[in-house]
C-alpha cells in the first residue's frame, strides 16, 4: 500500500530544522488500518510497493538501453548515526528492484588517494549511469558531518563546502538526476539498544565497532552538523526527507514511498519499439523450422 504524499510529510529544510522536535519513533503518513501486526503489514505494503519501484525501474532502464542521449537516473543519498539502519534499508527497500539496474556505493573513511583530492572526487566517480538507481551508503554529506564533528579540517574549508555541494547538486538536477536525500532519524535509546543487540549476537560481532561508543558521547555535535546540513542543502530541486527510523518497518515502508514518488516524478514510459511489430510477428509465424543442428 503506497501513500502519495509522504514526501510533503517528511521533507525538512531549507531553513530552521529543530531535529529534537521529530519524535524518532513517530510514524508520519501511516495509514490509519496497520492491523495488529504492524511488522507484517509493513513487509505486505513494501511488497506491494515493490511491484511498482520494480515496473518503474524497468521502463527507467529500458529507455537509458534504447536511447544513448537518455538523462534520467535517480540517486538515492543515506545518512544516519550508527546504527541508524542504512544497510537495513538497503536490503529491504532497494531489495525490490532488479539488481541490474541498481549500482550502491558505500563511503567509508577516505583513502590516501581520495584525501589527495577535493572531496566531491570519490562522488563524482561513484554516480550512477543513465537508466540507474545510484544509493549512496553514506556521502558527500559526509565531509560537512564527521569531518566537522572531529575537526578533520579547518571550518572554514568544511563551510566552504555547503556552497559547493549545493552547486554540485543543481548541476546533477540539471543533468538529469532525481535526487532522494533521506536522513534517517534514530533516538540515542534506540542506537543503545541496537549496539547491545550486536554484542549478544556473535553473528553480529562484526558489525560492531568499539569506537561507536566513542561517537555516541558526540551525539549533540552530531545532531547540530546534521541540523545546518538540513537547513543548508535542501532547496526544492534537491530537499532532504528525515525519516523517523527507531521503527525499522515504518522506516522501510517510508524510504519505499519516497523511492516510488522520485520515480513517479520522472513521468516513465515504456520506450516504443523502433521497429514493425506486426512484421516481425509475420516473419516468425511464416519463418520455416529453425534447424539448432
Ligand atoms: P557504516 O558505518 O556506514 O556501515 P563503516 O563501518 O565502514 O560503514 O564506517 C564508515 C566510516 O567512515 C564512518 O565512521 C564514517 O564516519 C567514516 N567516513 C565516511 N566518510 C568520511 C569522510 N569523508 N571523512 C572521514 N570519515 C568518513
Amino acid at each position: 500500500m503506497a501513500s502519495p504524499g509522504l514526501s510533503k510529510l517528511l521533507r525538512v529544510g531549507p531553513g530552521p530544522v529543530d531535529l529534537a522536535a521529530i519524535d524518532p519513533r513517530s510514524t508520519p503518513g501511516l495509514p490509519k488500518k496497520v492491523g495488529r501486526d504492524p511488522k507484517e503489514w509493513s513487509r505486505a505494503a513494501i511488497a506491494e510497493i515493490g511491484v511498482e519501484l520494480f515496473r518503474q525501474q524497468e521502463m527507467l532502464f529500458a529507455s537509458a538501453k534504447e536511447h544513448p542521449e537518455y538523462r534520467k537516473r535517480v540517486l538515492m543519498v543515506l545518512q544516519a548515526m550508527d546504527c541508524g539502519g542504512k544497510d537495513g534499508t538497503i536490503k529491504n527497500v532497494i531489495g525490490q528492484l532488479n539488481p541490474q539496474g541498481v549500482h550502491i556505493v558505500g563511503f567509508g573513511k577516505p583513502t590516501a588517494e581520495e584525501l589527495s583530492h577535493p572531496f566531491l572526487w570519490r562522488i563524482k566517480r561513484a554516480l550512477p549511469a543513465a537508466g540507474v538507481v545510484g544509493v549512496f551508503n553514506r556521502s558527500h554529506y559526509e565531509d560537512v558531518l564527521v569531518v566537522r564533528v572531529h575537526e578533520l579540517v579547518p571550518a572554514r574549508t568544511w563551510g566552504d563546502r555547503f556552497g559547493q555541494i549545493n552547486r554540485f547538486e543543481r548541476q546533477l538536477v540539471d543533468e538529469g538526476y532525481e535526487l532522494v536525500k533521506v536522513m534517517l532519524h534514530i533516538s540515542p535509546d534506540e542506537q543503545r539498544k541496537r549496539l547491545l543487540e550486536r554484542l549478544e549476537d556473535p553473528t553480529k560481532f562484526w558489525k560492531y565497532n568499539p569506537s561507536d561508543v566513542d561517537e555516541r558521547s558526540r551525539w549533540p555535535d552530531y545532531q547540530a552538523a546534521y541540523a545546518d546540513v538540513l537547513e543548508r542543502c535542501g532547496p526544492d530541486h534537491a530537499p532532504w526527507y528525515v525519516v523517523p527510523a527507531d521503527r525499522k518497518w515504518y522506516r522501510n515502508w517510508a524510504v519505499a514511498n519516497l523511492l516510488l514518488e522520485a520515480l513517479g516524478r520522472l513521468k516513465l514510459t515504456y520506450p516504443p519499439a523502433d521497429f514493425d511489430s506486426a512484421e516481425e510477428r509475420r516473419r516468425l509465424e511464416g519463418e520455416r523450422q529453425v534447424n539448432s543442428s
